[in-house]
């Protein structure tokens, strides 16, 4: 079998992760891809299981060392990425693997991978629902939430590079349709 990539991007608060869990429950050949990141734990996180929590200092070593597929500074001393190890672990298993990405990392990955790889946009309702959601979650500082909102403005115009758009207008109806189009992804000439 030849490892796959679901990659999901989407502005931040825009429900990309609650998708992604719903899948990993529903499609057990998937994995879910920890990111290693130098932005702090939130407290209902852990380490190894929704990132690889490290240093500043520790995340400039493995970019010197090239162990990264892909990273990026996300916001300002909060970089973000995926490394190769990282890749190498779950196709090892026979596993297909499942990314919660920002755009511009979702992308990247798409244009390494190509035909390997699909790359969905979960789409917000509205800027309004995403400033909610940021707002509910309670663990944002208000300038956090106006940083994610800003980007995501700027985020929401690369929609259309991307294989498929869900729109998060319910999460019923987004369950389904990434359902739908990973299941076809992963059922299109899976040997
Ligand atoms: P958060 O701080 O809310 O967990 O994530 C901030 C943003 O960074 C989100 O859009 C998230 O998807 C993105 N992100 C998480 N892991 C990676 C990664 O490995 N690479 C890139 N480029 N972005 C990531």
């Amino acid at each position: 079998m030849k490892g796959k990539l679901i990659i999901f991007s989407a502005p931040s608060g825009a429900g990309k992760t609650t998708i992604v869990h719903h899948l990993l429950k529903m499609i057990p050949q998937l994995e879910f891809s920890v990111s290693a990141t130098s932005r702090p734990m939130r407290k209902d996180e852990t380490h190894g299981v929704d990132y690889y929590f490290i240093s500043v200092d520790e995340f400039k070593k493995k970019i010197d060392n090239k162990e990264f597929v892909e990273w990026e500074e996300v916001y300002t001393d909060n970089f973000y990425g995926t490394l190769n190890a990282e890749i190498e672990r779950i196709w090892k298993k026979g596993h297909h693997i499942i990314f919660d990405m920002d755009v511009v990392g979702g992308l990247n990955l798409k244009k390494q991978f190509g035909e390997q790889a699909l790359a969905i946009f979960v789409m917000p309702p509205s800027i309004a629902h995403l400033e909610a959601r940021l707002k509910l979650r309670e663990t944002e500082t208000p300038e956090s939430i106006a940083r994610r909102l800003g980007k995501a403005e700027v985020e929401l115009k690369t929609a259309d590079q991307f294989d498929t758009i869900i729109l998060n207008d319910t999460l019923e109806h987004a369950f389904e349709e990434a359902e739908k189009v990973v299941g076809d992804f992963l059922g299109a000439n899976n040997e």
